[in-house]
């Protein structure tokens, strides 16, 4: 039976499925929950492949195949699965619905599946290299994935390799003295593996101090079409690590000049990136955990996740770059003392003043472009709120310091606060003075609006009626972790029942471009005092995004499976 995508239950309306076999591009959990569990199907063939924009449409690499998995508890149906590339997947189609046209009789397929469930170990490779003190810094890297695996991710796994062997060999020949710290390198399956290193172990989780992941490192940039991202930790966990490790990546951008020597420039696409998750660094960077860990990426790749991430697409020369950041990283805090956390403070508050900068520029030009004037009097309100936020997530990060040296950084923290308030009183006084309004209405509108500047506020007065309901129910409901580290999918899946499952994997399709981002960060500032709705609020300071009918309709889910706990306050 053919299935376009198979990802609602209307698609199944006319075509019997029952012990037959389905081909489908969609989601494969999902096909599977209606397919096999609703509708009776047996086996699923799989012919998509994952779009990654703006650089992988199905048609661009047909002949690979895209590395797919679903899986079922006990209680569940058992079901086999197959793959094949889009270009196999296609004419297998067009014979279907040509034996259908002409009224022949159906396509069969032969499966030999020999496979069972058995209790296992998850292994995780470790390897330290000991300093003076019980305290730890990790490098990570997940070598997990069926073939082909070149890239994504033999790269940062062996990159990792490679610099534990470096330093140590560097330390034995007495050219780098024995760390302070120790430096701790893991090898994991991706996720699984974390949560199991740090749940055997829960008392160490405090000795570790900063962590740094590795995951496809080592794209030659040219044929997978991709850039070399430092993503920062959440600003629920905001860290000294991203911008010391910017740091040690911008002295490597300057490695090619102009024709006359004059001017230097990096010779790779590089970017940094605020955080987005996706990786063992999700689980470290969790508040609920506490180990700040940017991850270094190489994103977009044209070939990731399938049968074509092969070796010579690996660029030695960008892995040789990375390899070098990240033990430099991990070398230094291995023995960060006094004299460089201060140097790393001054570095943390030089960027926080070129940051907020930047950010009043485009802000002013924003403001600019408006015509109506409450407009721009909720702008102004925004920028004030933005800003405020950033202020305080800097000083968090110097606040994280501490963990390296028993610094006082109160005149930091001061410099960051009276930095923020000069630049916002300058560029309100520049708005005033700059724009063809009457000053003193702006002013009187400022101060009217700023007063009830509440975001439900601003809501009711511009935007969609019915959100304000969910903003309501979000201002009396309060949200408890019970659990460590990050939720992930399929634990909620397992505790629904099929139905409802049916029903949360529509709220996923429905919200699908948030869905991953949004239920991450809402979790991390979940802290068991704040409400729903200053959850929304600090999402949307963080990522630019709001929608709180799904915070509440997501977390409504994940009580009903006893992994969060809510409760109404009035
Ligand atoms: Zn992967």
């Amino acid at each position: 039976m053919i299935l376009e995508d198979g990802e609602y239950s209307s698609e199944y309306e006319n075509i019997d499925v029952k012990d037959k076999i389905v081909l489908t591009k969609g989601d494969i959990k999902i096909v599977y929950n209606l397919a096999v569990e609703k509708f009776g199907a047996i086996g699923i063939i799989f012919d998509g492949m994952k779009e990654v924009k703006p650089i992988r449409h199905r048609m661009d690499i047909p002949d690979a195949v895209q590395y797919s998995s679903f899986w079922w508890t006990k209680k569940d149906k058992k079901c086999f699965g197959f793959v094949l590339s889009p270009k196999e997947g296609e004419r297998l189609r067009k014979l279907i619905k040509e034996r259908i046209k002409n009224n022949e009789s159906p396509i069969r397929v032969k499966a030999k599946v020999d496979s069972k469930f058995y209790e296992g170990n998850i292994e995780v490779v470790s390897a330290i290299i000991p300093g003076e003190t019980e305290e730890e810094i990790i490098i990570i890297s997940h070598l997990c994935h069926p073939q082909g695996t070149a890239n994504d991710n033999a790269s940062g796994s062996a990159v990792n390799l490679k610099i534990a062997g470096t330093i140590n060999k560097l330390i034995n020949e007495g050219k780098l003295q024995k760390p302070k710290r120790s430096i701790r390198f893991l090898w994991v399956p991706e996720m699984t593996g974390t949560f199991a290193f740090l749940a055997a172990k829960e008392e160490r989780i405090p000795k570790m101090i900063a962590a740094i992941n590795l995951d496809m490192v080592g794209e030659n940039q040219d044929i997978c079409k991709s850039s070399f991202l430092i993503e920062r930790t959440p600003d629920a966990n905001s860290s000294f690590v991203n911008d010391l490790v910017e740091r040690i990546r911008d002295e490597f951008t300057k490695d090619t000049k102009n024709p006359f020597g004059a001017g230097r420039f990096a010779s790779f696409k590089y970017a940094t990136t605020p955080f987005s998750g996706g990786s063992d660094h999700y689980i470290l960077s969790d508040p609920t955990v506490g180990i700040s860990c940017p991850m270094l990426i190489q994103w977009p790749d044209k070939f990731y996740h399938t049968s074509l991430d092969t070796l010579e697409k690996v660029d030695p020369e960008m892995l040789r770059k990375i390899g070098v950041i990240a033990a430099t990283y991990s070398y230094f805090l291995a023995n960060a003392g006094e004299k460089e956390t201060v140097w790393l403070a001054n570095e943390i508050l030089s960027k926080f003043k070129r940051k907020i900068i930047r950010f009043i520029q485009e802000k002013i030009t924003e403001i600019s472009s408006q015509e109506d004037l409450k407009k721009v009097a909720i702008k102004l309100i925004n920028l004030e709120k933005r800003i405020n936020y950033l202020s305080d997530c800097q000083k968090n990060s110097v606040t994280s310091l501490k963990k390296l040296s028993s610094i006082n950084v109160n005149r930091f923290d001061i410099e960051i606060e009276e930095f923020t308030k000069k630049e916002f009183q300058r560029t309100k006084k520049e708005i005033y003075k700059n724009f063809s309004f009457n000053e003193n209405e702006l002013l009187e509108m400022y101060k009217d609006i700023n007063k009830e500047a509440r975001k439900r506020e601003l809501i009711k007065e511009f935007e969609d009626k019915k959100k304000i309901k969910w903003e309501n129910i979000a201002e009396e409901t309060i949200i408890s972790r019970i659990y460590k580290g990050p939720i992930t999918e399929d634990t909620i899946l397992n505790g629904l029942n099929r139905k409802q499952r049916e029903e949360f994997y529509k709220l996923k399709k429905e919200n699908e471009e948030i869905y991953n981002l949004l239920r991450t960060l809402a979790l991390y500032w979940a802290d068991g005092k704040r409400k729903l709705s200053e959850i929304s609020d600090l999402v949307e300071l963080e990522s630019g995004l709001r929608n709180t009918e799904f915070l509440i309709k997501y977390f409504d889910f994940l009580s009903k499976c006893k992994l969060i706990k809510s409760k109404i306050v009035k």
